[in-house]
């Protein structure tokens, strides 16, 4: 490995290493189960993961489930397949930090023991109030004169249940003059009664997150703690439990990096939710949003998504990442891998006048262009076709090169076609479009008679088969602002195209998941949750083209 492309955690932990400050290198992914995981997610999954392999260390999952106001058994199961999608392997480190919650208690009662945490009676408000601000230091709470022995009984007393929410809560002695306001006194312990999806109503009481996420680093044995920026400030904090709690030999170091943001989508969980609630998608996976279930659903691999987070790069400031990115990634990725097949969106009939009446032929169609491996299939072609409406034009600008009296065309896979006219309604438009076919143009046959500037795609009618296909444009539309002035979000009202296509007749029995490369509509996936026996809906992955540069 090249020392100069390593990121700075990398170098980090090469030099932990190298002195000696650690043996092994074990990392985790701690979410919180309250809610679906997203492309962010993705990034700390992958980075956590990534490290551990490159070094040959451990990886842990382990849900950080020790607010039971927001938890719930749905998103651990959730969270459990996204990890496994994106191909995070975490073998049999699977933990719940709920399973600690005897420790936690332990380590509060170590620190009263040691005169580092009291009891106090101020309520959130007066806690606030007392914490002073950034140039003035903070008052004193009235319990930190409490001695250790009034702490034990009233902790217990918490514990047992003797309080209300907010009544008592458990503060740790630090600093109330630091410049840093997480070290003046933070709660360590609140009291709730709640009943906990793993723990039931064995507690009443529930450790804070910054005493209670250094604690379970340290029992799983984590050397490197990965978190976001915002948790930068909470490093002190994090290094003083570890300390006081006297893990020994390697306790846990936190680094953090920034977080991936992206442009044009939804990603907080309050707005996703406002979304689904108000009936704007169809749940947390609908394909227009980007949770890790939504991706997967549109068609994203997860091969795919490790190529848009290696690109993001890990970082120390933050920044968003334009969506075209993510686009990039996922044609990157299908390219090669998918047949591309034809489909027509927006179908108007051509009639070959000449071809035989009732023939359908099979022709040879290669899947991948660019990649022979994928062998060629057999398309049936007849004298009635559905061809894309753009592709007739009855009076064509210059530099026009598909269909229009008296032009030939080349018919992907098939023949030229002269066409000769066309058939229209009432109101003008145009119903069936006329032409004929030169048998000795055959594709495959080596003909070099002549030359045509204009291939178009289409299906034979006869053997057609409909489907529904959703076209998607991001949800808010950003350069409009992502907010209206009333608070509400600024949604994109084209965010969702519903068409009836029609397809070849191969792609009827297409399974959940699988895609195809439409020609000229871009990657398209078979919707698992719409989707029938014979009659498929395709979600489209992303268009074929792209002003985005790398
Ligand atoms: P959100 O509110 O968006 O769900 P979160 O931080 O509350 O984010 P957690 O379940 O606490 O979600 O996060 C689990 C891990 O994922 C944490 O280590 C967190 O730092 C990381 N993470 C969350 N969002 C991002 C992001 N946008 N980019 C990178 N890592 C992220
Ligand atoms: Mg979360
Ligand atoms: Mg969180």
């Amino acid at each position: 490995k090249e020392p100069v492309s390593r990121n700075f955690i990398e170098q980090m932990i090469d030099k932990d290493l190298e002195e000696g400050v650690y043996e092994t290198v074990h990392t985790r992914f701690p979410p919180e189960p309250n809610g679906y995981l997203h492309i962010g997610h993705a990034k700390s999954i992958l980075l956590n993961y990534g490290l551990a392999k490159q070094y040959g260390g451990k990886f842990n999952l382990r849900f950080d489930d020790t607010n039971p106001t927001k938890e719930k058994i749905e998103f651990v199961e959730s969270i459990k397949a996204d990890v496994k999608w994106l191909g995070a392997d975490w073998e049999d480190r699977l933990f719940f930090a709920s399973n600690y919650f005897d420790q936690m208690y332990e380590g509060a009662v170590k620190l009263i023991q040691k005169g580092k945490a009291y009891v106090s009676d101020l309520s959130a408000d007066q806690i606030r109030e007392y914490r002073g601000t950034l140039t003035e230091p903070g008052k004193m709470d009235p319990g930190a004169e409490r001695s250790v022995e009034e702490n034990l009984i009233l902790f217990e007393e918490m514990k047992a249940g003797k309080y209300a929410d907010g009544e008592k809560v458990l503060r740790a002695r630090i600093d109330m003059a630091s410049p840093n306001m997480n070290m003046r006194d933070p709660v360590i312990y609140r009291v709730a009664h709640m009943t906990h999806h793993n723990t039931g109503d064995k507690w009443c009481i529930y450790p804070m997150y910054d005493f209670a996420h250094p604690i379970e680093d340290a029992i799983e044995g984590i050397t490197h703690s990965i978190c976001t920026l915002e948790f930068e400030d909470h490093r002190p904090l994090y290094d003083w439990v570890v300390r006081e709690l006297e893990y020994k030999p390697y306790p846990p170091r936190q680094i953090e990096f920034a977080k991936l943001y992206l442009t044009n989508v939804v990603t907080g969980k309050r707005y996703i939710k406002k979304l689904v609630e108000q009936g704007i998608v169809d749940g947390w996976d609908d394909p227009r949003l980007v949770s890790i279930a939504a991706l997967r659903r549109r068609g994203f691999t997860p091969e795919s998504i490790k190529l848009f987070v290696d690109l993001c790069g890990i970082s120390k400031s933050n920044s968003s990442v334009d969506y075209a990115m993510l686009e990039y990634c996922i044609r990157e990725d299908l390219k090669l891998k998918r047949a591309r097949v034809m489909a027509v969106v927006d179908p108007v009939k051509l009639v070959i006048d000449n071809y035989p009446e009732d023939q359908i032929e099979y022709l040879d169609a290669p899947n991948n262009l660019e990649n022979e491996a994928l062998g060629s299939r057999k398309v049936p072609f007849g004298r009635e076709l559905y061809i894309e409406r753009e592709d007739f034009m009855e009076e064509p600008p210059k530099k026009y090169f598909r269909m229009f009296p008296g032009n030939e065309v080349r018919l992907m896979n098939a023949y030229f076609v002269t066409c000769t006219g066309c058939e229209k309604d009432e109101n003008g438009n145009v119903t069936v479009i006329h032409g004929t076919y030169d048998p000795a143009t055959k594709s495959g046959s080596g003909f070099e008679g002549r030359k045509v500037k204009g291939t178009i795609h289409w299906v034979a009618c006869q053997t057609a088969v409909k489907a529904t296909v959703r076209l998607y444009e991001n949800i808010i539309d950003e350069e409009k602002g992502v907010y209206n002035e009333d608070g509400s979000l600024n949604l994109n009202p084209n965010s969702l195209t519903v068409k009836e296509a029609w397809i070849e007749p191969s792609l009827k029995d297409a399974k959940p998941y699988e895609s195809f490369q439409f020609v000229r509509q871009g990657y398209f996936c078979v919707d698992y949750k719409d989707s029938k026996p014979g009659e498929p809906v395709f979600n489209r992955i992303v268009s074929l083209k792209s002003s985005f540069k790398l």
